[in-house]
């Protein structure tokens, strides 16, 4: 085979650098000697001269030269993730083998066998910005595999990934939302078990705001507003503390920062609470510096509650009883002279280079490890993820994955004093899984503090917990509402499902039996179709009911014999068309009372223009125009329009990215659209009337339906109104906001 000449390299033997491009490297030197404990300047040097020539002539989206983007990826992993010289190099090349001619036997040859692994680990996790048609589960599953194998692959990927992100407005908006869909999906939750808390906090308000663009900028724009007064409120809070560190010599940095913008979005939605509520929650962090140590840091405490008052239930130890990423710290919660609460964290500096740059800060601390590093610990669990045989769907894998990495932990104890970390709600069962999965599957009770409960009991805090094992399998379908660990679940899981294989093998004899009896014959496929004219989903799941007898096999024979003498399973087709018919007219209904108009392809500009294609509005969230929408192509070709926030949007984004279209909604729209409100005040007499005045006086609207529910003295509404965009719903809330004992006014998702 004739090798192809590589210009690239003979170009890098020979080519220099010019005077823009020496800065940008000097730049870069710097950040590393700043951050690093040790430089190789020659290997980063030459690192950047072949990043920079064998990207020279391409662009990024944005129209900068391409080499620009490496050199901010390595920017971050030398700052943000400060791992080691070599991930830098990585770093800077870490889109040469993928995008240039440039091959991995040439980094090996130039720079030798680790930084060319890093890079083939990096290229061969082939994320949805490469490569389209990647599947989401198959993407997590490759990264987790290359994060047991050397941890720096990933680091490098969320580098990457925070990039792109941070430059995303140049991409067109079909690939935003994406691309935004798979970081809040993948990359946050990741970035959160692995305690980069930056990180994770900066990936999900990059996507926040490309996903509900109007929310960011309101909290943004409220943030902003406010920053005087929240400021103002931390000087005078840390005052006389400060007075008092400073006299009793501490060296310390105090810092008070806002939550992050999606933090306060999350909490208004769950707490069902306006922005005014919410956002003076911060946390204001005390940081001792060198050469304090962890005693310190109750002193310092000490010296914070004699001046305001701590509130006991807040308060946490994650000094002596670390989070599994390494996180320490200790957390008080307390409240001042004039009644606010004030969340107060106080570390070491030491503490807090690991919390911001969670496992990567372990990284160094690597040799002579003994397994109780934190990032030995993380690999040892990736691997007992990986080894632990899978469900078969693999999206249900990667929802119980990231259910485990956002949860809080609790710390439980074995009968031995044996520490085990499990997620928040966890049980005994969970708990015997995680000891052996042997163990959770003979459990039969459980002894928590010496005393015996049931095995579904919730384990809490510092819980001793001792199982009692029988001789048999035990396991029982009714533990998967009880579990929460992936371990646990996807072992109950598996047993379910071999349990109904069985019992389907049940009814699949007594049907045969049946059958042969009354001397029927039928196909497999027909079968099915059977199944689904009982309504059952496949034949599967009826063998399924026969075989646990929830469905009698006369029935099954009955209904065979009947569509057998109707000859040949004809009419099937039609019957099946007359449903779905009927499903559309439901639709066409929905679509007549919800808007006053008709679809006419007037309203929405798809791709740019206003065409006949016909669309219709999810009904799961109920676009108004104003909202940032996008559309779907459905498979009889028409268009269905969800506001781009929306769950199901999200799920279809991920499964058939290849069906989203542009829409845009025109200038112009004539017809009403609908939008729900949820109204909380004070029960009173008239106040329904008063809000159907308001509605209809003045802001000239009509209100298509109300539902309501009241409990003691307090009034919960859901008020369904019709609207011309956005803006008038918006309206509509600020004057429902001034009616008599209204408390809270807000858009109804
Ligand atoms: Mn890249």
């Amino acid at each position: 085979m004739a090798k192809v000449e590589n210009h690239i390299i003979e170009r890098f033997e020979t080519q220099g650098l010019g005077s823009v491009q020496k800065d940008d490297l000097s730049q870069l030197l710097k950040i590393c000697h700043d951050n690093l404990d040790h430089v190789d300047d020659e290997l980063i040097s030459r690192a950047f001269r072949l990043c920079y020539i064998s990207h020279e002539g391409e662009n990024r989206a944005s129209g900068e030269p391409f080499y620009l983007h490496p050199l901010e990826v390595a920017k971050i992993v030398a700052s943000d993730l400060a791992i080691d010289d070599e991930s830098v190099a990585a770093a800077l090349l870490h889109d040469t083998v993928e995008d240039t001619s440039v091959t991995l036997n040439d980094i090996q040859n130039l720079f030798g066998e680790i930084v060319a692994h890093i890079i083939d680990g990096v290229t061969k996790i082939a994320g949805v910005f490469e490569s389209r048609d990647t599947k989401q589960a198959e993407t997590f599953m490759k990264m987790l595999l290359s994060m047991a194998e050397d941890i720096r692959v990933v680091l490098i990927k969320f580098a990457d990934r925070l990039h792109n992100m941070r430059t995303i407005h140049h991409l067109p908006r079909e690939k935003q939302l994406k691309i935004a869909t798979e970081t809040m999906e993948l990359y946050a939750p990741l970035a959160h078990r692995f305690g980069l808390f930056k990180v994770k906090n900066e990936f999900e308000d990059l996507c926040f705001k490309v996903m509900d663009p109007n929310s960011y900028k309101f909290i943004a724009r409220k943030l902003r507003e406010k920053k005087e007064s929240r400021e103002s409120f931390i000087r005078e809070f840390m005052q006389p503390i400060k007075k008092e560190l400073s006299e009793q010599n501490f060296k310390f940095e105090i810092k008070g920062r806002p939550k992050h913008i999606y933090s306060i979005f999350k909490k208004m939605q769950r707490q069902q609470k306006p922005f005014e509520e919410i956002y003076d929650l911060f946390a204001i962090r005390v940081i001792l510096e060198e050469p304090h140590k962890k005693e310190d840091c109750w002193r310092v405490y000490s010296i914070i509650t004699d001046w305001y008052t701590p509130i006991p239930q807040r308060f946490r130890d994650f000094i002596s009883v670390p989070k599994a990423n390494g996180y320490q710290s200790l957390h008080t919660t307390v409240i001042t002279q004039k009644g606010r609460k004030v969340e107060v964290q106080i570390r070491t500096r030491r503490m807090d280079v690991i919390a911001e740059k969670g496992l990567a800060a372990h990284w160094k601390y690597k040799e002579g490890s003994d397994g109780t590093n934190p990032l030995d610990k993380f690999i040892h669990w990736v691997r007992d993820v990986l080894d632990n045989p899978r469900p078969d769907a693999a999206t249900e894998f990667v929802k119980d994955f990231q259910l485990n990495l956002y949860q809080d932990e609790i710390y439980v104890f074995t009968p031995d004093g044996e520490l085990k970390t499990l997620p928040q709600g966890a049980s005994c069962i969970d708990f015997a899984f995680e000891i052996h999965s042997e163990i959770g599957e003979r459990a039969m009770a459980a002894k928590v503090n010496g005393k015996m409960v049931p095995l579904r009991q919730k384990l809490e805090v510092g819980d001793q917990v001792e199982i009692i094992t029988g001789n048999k399998i035990n396991l029982n379908p009714d533990w998967i509402n009880d579990v929460v660990t992936h371990k646990a679940k996807s072992r109950v899981r598996q047993f379910i499902k071999k349990k109904e294989r069985e019992v389907a093998d049940e009814g699949r004899e007594i049907w045969q039996k049946r059958a042969s009896r009354g001397k029927v014959k039928i196909s497999e496929q027909e079968l099915t179709r059977v199944a689904h004219k009982l309504n059952f989903d496949s034949a599967q799941e009826l063998f399924y009911k026969i075989g646990s007898g929830a469905f009698d096999v006369n029935d099954l024979f009955k209904a065979v014999q009947q569509i057998k003498s109707m000859g040949r399973f004809e009419g099937d087709q039609k019957e099946e068309r007359n449903e779905k018919l009927t499903e559309d007219e439901l639709q066409q209904k929905f679509i007549s009372t919800a808007r006053s108009g008709s679809d006419t392809g007037k309203d929405l500009l798809i791709n740019g223009e206003v065409s006949n294609v016909k669309y219709t509005y999810a009904n799961c969230c109920n676009p108004i125009p104003g909202d940032e929408v996008i559309g779907f192509i459905s498979r009889n070709g028409d268009v269905k329009i969800h506001r781009s926030n929306c769950k199901n949007a999200h799920h279809l984004i991920q499964t058939d990215s290849e069906r989203i279209i542009d829409v845009k909604w025109a200038r112009t729209i004539g017809q009403q659209f609908f939008g729900a409100i949820k109204v909380i005040g004070e029960d009173r007499v008239g106040l329904v009337n008063d809000l159907t005045d308001v509605l209809s006086k003045s802001m000239k609207t009509n209100m298509k339906s109300i539902n309501v529910s009241s409990d003691s003295g307090m009034f919960e509404g859901i008020l369904t109104v019709y609207v011309n965009d956005l803006d008038h719903l918006e309206k509509i809330i600020d004057r429902i906001k001034k009616v008599p004992g209204i408390k809270n006014v807000m858009r109804y998702e």
